[in-house]
């Protein structure tokens, strides 16, 4: 299990804390209902509980959320992210492969956060504005951050220039015929849905350790998830050993 610490600038500018996620367990990954900020800024919140009990996944700026939501991946599945994509020229299906590490030292490349005029809103904020709906949740988000609304376009190009996170087109060439096209990642939504897809994986392994344990569903759900995997893994290996066990029991 490898949690890796990550620093936050939060305002005052210049002001760096680190912190730590803690490992998930089975009730932060059923509680996860979307792919949206709020979800992404729910399951946050849980995860910096015990360790940062004055900070809230809501006052991070996204630049912030979005490098938790990267360590965090990294925790989970590591640095590697595949995605399989169809070639609209050939209709062959082949990988998008790449590391989380180089495409977040790629964006941070000669950016600085802290430079730019325009400050990061947070997560409250956008999913307050969101509330006001498309065309009034602009004016809402302006109005949050400080500036006017008329100036919110030259703001977000200027934060997305200076702050950039992890949702981006990447240019991602056919394997097969070299044709390119461009493919939309955005790492919350892909941590999330991962995570969502993962459910009924999740479920099984529940089954299986409250009927090889008879633990209650509350006692599972509490267990970090590396060790629940690790039970579940060591539950099929006893499995296999008694099956060839009785397979060689069999042929005597
Ligand atoms: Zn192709």
């Amino acid at each position: 299990m490898r949690s890796e610490s990550t620093v936050l600038y939060s305002a005052p500018a210049g002001t760096a804390r680190r912190v730590t996620l803690r490992e998930l367990r089975g009730r932060d990954e059923l509680a996860v209902e979307g792919v949206d900020t709020r979800a992404a800024v729910a399951l946050l919140e849980r995860l910096l509980d015990a360790a940062e009990p004055a900070l809230r996944a809501g006052s991070l700026a996204a630049t912030e959320r979005d490098a938790l939501l990267a360590a965090l991946y990294r925790q989970l599945w590591g640095d590697h992210i595949v995605s399989t994509l169809t070639c609209p020229a050939c209709q062959l299906r082949y990988d998008l492969s790449f590391s989380l590490r180089e495409l977040q030292s790629h964006l941070a490349a000669g950016r600085d956060p802290q430079g730019s005029a325009t400050r990061v809103p947070t997560a409250d904020e956008e999913i307050a504005a969101a509330a006001h709906g498309a065309r009034d949740g602009v004016a809402a988000l302006a109005a949050a951050i400080g500036i006017p609304a008329a100036l919110i376009e030259t703001a977000s190009a200027e934060l997305e220039a200076n702050a950039p996170i992890i949702d981006l087109e990447l240019a991602a060439p056919c394997s097969e015929c070299g044709a390119v096209q461009y493919a939309h990642f955005d790492l919350q939504s892909f941590l999330l849905q991962r995570l969502l897809g993962e459910r009924q994986l999740l479920l099984s392994e529940i089954h299986r350790l409250a009927s090889s344990y008879g633990w209650s569903l509350r006692e599972i759900l509490t267990l970090p998830r590396s060790t629940r995997r690790a039970l579940v893994e060591a539950g099929e290996g006893s499995v296999r050993a008694s099956e060839w066990g009785a397979t060689q029991w069999g042929r005597q």
